[in-house]
């Protein structure tokens, strides 16, 4: 037996020192520049989302000379376009988001990155480079992956939410409180966000009251503090919602739980802005990388490296503990430092194998921003609106949009694509709702963007909810243009 023993065991050793070799081999196959060669859309580093982590990712990327694409995503600058005042970013004593965000942009483009407006929608992590889909269609093939998807506001789950969304219920203080003049609004949530959204709608409506569901707020002191300044914003504790009620078109009511008293109650308002957290938006991940039972991104140890090599995550979708734009560009940049790492020592990126790879890699935007340059013309006055939609032979659709609106800045260029693609089947035209207030209060525009579409001088189609592709736009279009009108 122990003869035996004792061949075995050598055995195994050789066996071990067979498969060693064989082992490192298929590391360095998989990582091979050769496999790059010849690939569709190749990129370097692929950042799919473009909030502080995405942009603070891409200029490092950029500045260490890698072709550095991002995948704007459906907020293009992320959750910090739909806020106000930003003062806790180093450097800024107090700027708005939007703002923010658009010079870190100019900053990132300024180096060389370049920008899709498109979203990841899925990728294959099974080969490398790694194959990433678009909505739109397009595919790349990325040498590392940066995932700066961020989050997307939670929902509640209660009857009425689906129901009246675009309708009353909302996710958008800034986007959609001036729909709220003179009216009664509940925000439900009691952390940051909550409070954001809560004086964000202060200019508009009447009374403003957050329905925090226990007996205290997550929100930091000072937030707590300044809504006490404002006259028109009251808070309820112990409060939750258990359903939103509406007469058909738009929300009238909510129906309360009083926590302590174990109560229900109504409470008459036409405006429900929800800020309960968030989810990360991760979901097209699945299979492809570690993520925990809520989707946020398992990271190793105090790095952005994920499970799968050579793909990295940065932002909030790592964690849901302080979403916070300066954590999100410091994870950013840590991340394409570990992404330029990669390409380096386990990749072998070099000039000398750039030189090789220039053929395949991603030409730029030029083609896929074509339709961009349609022009889309302003209906500006009432007068103009009612005319048009009388007088046209086609079918008429409009694009009310507000400004600032981040969903909005999204819809125009997949509305120029749509325009371009009907020719003058149909006649495309945008209206911003602050101008024409009569019009947006006649046909119910409660949220921007919404499209209507008029044709033979009548209503008959609203989309509130944002368009997310262009496909989903045109093929509503299509339900009410004649196909075989050669108009063109
Ligand atoms: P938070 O997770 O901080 O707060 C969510 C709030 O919603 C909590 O009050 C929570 O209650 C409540 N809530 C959750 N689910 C429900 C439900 N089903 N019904 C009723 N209430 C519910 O999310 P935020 O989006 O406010 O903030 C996320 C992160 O972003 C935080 O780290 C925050 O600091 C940060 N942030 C920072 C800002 C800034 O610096 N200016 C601005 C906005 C956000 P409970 O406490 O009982 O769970």
């Amino acid at each position: 037996m122990k003869i035996f023993g004792k061949m075995a065991q050598g055995l195994n050793i050789v066996l071990i020192l067979l498969l060693i070799p064989s082992c490192i081999n298929s590391a360095s196959d998989e990582f091979n520049i050769e496999n790059a060669l010849g690939k569709e859309n190749l990129v370097d580093i692929l950042i799919c989302g473009s909030g502080p982590g995405g942009l603070s990712a891409a200029i490092h990327g950029s500045r260490s000379r890698l072709r550095t694409l991002v995948v704007e995503g459906h907020t293009p600058g992320g959750q910090l376009t739909r806020t106000t005042w930003v003062e806790n970013f180093p450097g800024q004593k107090k700027i708005m988001g939007p703002e923010l965000m658009e010079t870190i942009k100019e900053q990132a483009a300024s180096f060389g990155a370049e920008f899709l407006s498109d979203s990841v929608v899925d990728v294959d992590f099974s080969t490398w480079p790694y194959k990433v889909t678009t909505e739109d269609g397009l595919v790349f093939h990325a040498m590392t992956v940066i995932v700066a998807t961020g989050v997307s506001p939670a929902s509640l789950g209660i009857p009425g939410e689906e129901e009246y969304f675009g309708r009353g219920v909302s996710h958008c203080a800034i986007c959609d409180g001036p729909f709220y003049k003179g009216e009664d609004v509940v925000v439900v949530g009691g952390g940051d966000s909550a409070l954001e959204e809560a004086t964000q709608l202060a200019p508009y409506a009447r009374k403003i009251t957050v329905l925090v569901r226990s007996y205290r707020m997550r929100a930091i002191k000072i937030m707590q503090e300044r809504i006490e300044d404002y006259p028109n914003i009251f808070v309820r504790y112990n409060t939750s919602v258990k359903e939103i009620i509406g007469d058909g078109d738009e929300v009238t009511g909510v129906r309360l739980l009083d926590r302590e008293t174990k109560k229900e109650y109504m409470l008459p308002v036409s405006g429900v802005f929800l800020a309960i957290g968030s989810k990360p938006n991760t979901a097209f991940l699945k299979g492809e990388v570690e993520m925990d039972e809520r989707g946020y991104l398992i990271l190793k140890g105090r790095t952005q490296k994920s499970s799968r090599k050579g793909v990295f995550g940065s932002g909030d979708v790592e964690s849901d503990r302080g979403h916070q734009a300066v954590i999100a560009a410091g994870s950013g940049v840590q991340a394409a430092i570990d992404a330029v790492k990669f390409l380096t020592e386990e990749v072998g990126l070099s000039t000398k194998a750039v030189k090789r790879l220039k053929k395949s890699y991603y030409a730029g935007l030029a083609d896929a921003f074509d339709e961009q340059e349609v022009e889309i013309k302003e209906v500006e006055t009432e007068e103009a609106f009612y005319d048009t939609v009388q007088n046209s032979k086609e079918p008429v659709v409009f694009d009310f949009y507000a400004d600032p609106c981040p969903s909005c800045d999204v819809m125009l260029p997949l509305f120029k694509s749509v325009a371009k693609e009907y020719g003058k089947k149909a006649q495309f035209f945008k209206v911003n709702r602050d101008e024409l207030v009569d019009v947006s209060k006649k046909y119910a525009v409660r949220n921007v963007p919404c499209i209507l579409i008029f044709k033979d001088g009548k209503l008959v189609a609203t989309y509130r909810k944002p368009v997310k592709n262009k496909k989903e736009l045109s093929d509503l279009v299509e339900t009410f243009v004649d196909l075989n009108n050669n108009n063109k």
